[in-house]
């Protein structure tokens, strides 16, 4: 029986059940929270995780994945407290998150002892505890792939070559940069069924996500809730386009929910998120989401394909 790692060791793939592909329990500034900690209220954050995670688990959710990094504070014991307390199961990642900015330690670094960084984090475990990471993570966004961003894409890459464990791109639509990575992933020779495109479903243009879909890669329809990218009915019409078309089996419905964010002041979030994400939250796809979808033609087998199914066969 196949296995992937969770916060609290190996679990049978067959147990992982429905499950959310990327959302964040607490995503914060590492450096900023470890020279100004007054700035942050643990329990607040403790209070804000455990909250989605057991209203998650609610809505018959039994595993989340969490594709935290370097530079999204990813926090491996936090993490498994919100699974201990909560009793879902949370799969973490390895990797970092950047666009391109790299601290000299890294920039000093190539490829091939980037990977091994990662590949500690997969065979031995995350910072000093027993978790190990089931999956790599990098980005590109709007700075596109730039030589810091490919040299990162590298690195995940070859993780993935030398552990056979699945890679998330972070991607920026808008700027196409999913073909972009695509294109390094595949001169490494990863096989494009272990690579996620994240954000894919930011754009509507069902033939930009048809060329990525002709990769062979999976494509995240992570972000719902996020109108700032695209408003939610943008979203349903080309997820509808898409299962039409016969991807359920490609594709992942999250939110990419950050139950706490420290991007902005209270003052300027209360400005923003009537607009920018006025239904944002790690519930949303339970809410609102999913039901319009049914009642607009996707079928039950089509919501365990792309909740149950698919993160089975991505995350072995
Ligand atoms: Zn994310």
């Amino acid at each position: 029986m196949a296995t992937v790692e969770s916060v609290n060791g190996p679990i049978d793939l067959e147990e992982l059940g429905r499950t959310l592909i990327h959302e964040h329990f607490r995503v914060t500034d590492e450096a900023t929270r470890f020279q100004f900690p007054h700035m942050y209220d643990e329990q607040a954050e403790w209070d804000a995780a455990l909250s989605d995670a057991n209203a998650v688990k609610d809505h018959g959710i039994t595993t989340v994945v969490e594709p935290s990094a370097m530079f999204l504070q990813r926090d491996a014991r936090f993490s498994k407290r919100v699974a201990d307390e909560s009793g879902l199961q949370v799969i973490l990642a390895t990797g970092v998150y950047t666009y391109d900015h790299l601290p000299q330690v890294l920039l000093n670094r190539n490829e091939d002892q980037l990977a091994e960084i990662f590949v500690h984090d997969i065979e031995n475990g995350i910072q000093g505890t027993d978790i190990k990471a089931a999956f790599i993570k990098c980005a590109a966004d709007e700075p596109g792939v730039t030589p810091n961003i490919e040299k990162i894409h590298r690195a995940a890459g070859r993780a993935s070559k030398q552990t056979g464990r699945p890679i998330i791109a972070h991607s920026h639509p808008k700027s196409g940069t999913g073909l972009e990575q695509m294109r390094v992933f595949e001169e490494e020779g990863i096989d494009p069924a272990k690579i996620q495109i994240a954000h894919t479903g930011d754009t509507d243009d069902l033939d930009y996500i048809e060329r990525l879909l002709d990769t062979g890669c999976w494509i995240g329809m992570d972000r719902y809730g996020l109108d700032i990218f695209l408003p939610t009915e943008q979203r349903q019409k080309t997820v509808l386009a898409l299962l039409e078309k016969g991807h359920a089996n490609r594709m992942f419905l999250s939110q990419d929910w950050c139950s706490t964010l420290d991007y902005f002041t209270p003052e300027i979030e209360e400005q923003l998120v009537p607009t920018a994400a006025p239904n944002w939250s790690m519930t949303f796809l339970f809410e609102q989401v999913i039901p319009e979808l049914k009642e607009r033609g996707m079928t039950d087998e089509q919501l365990d394909q792309m909740m149950v199914e698919n993160p089975k066969h991505w995350l072995v």
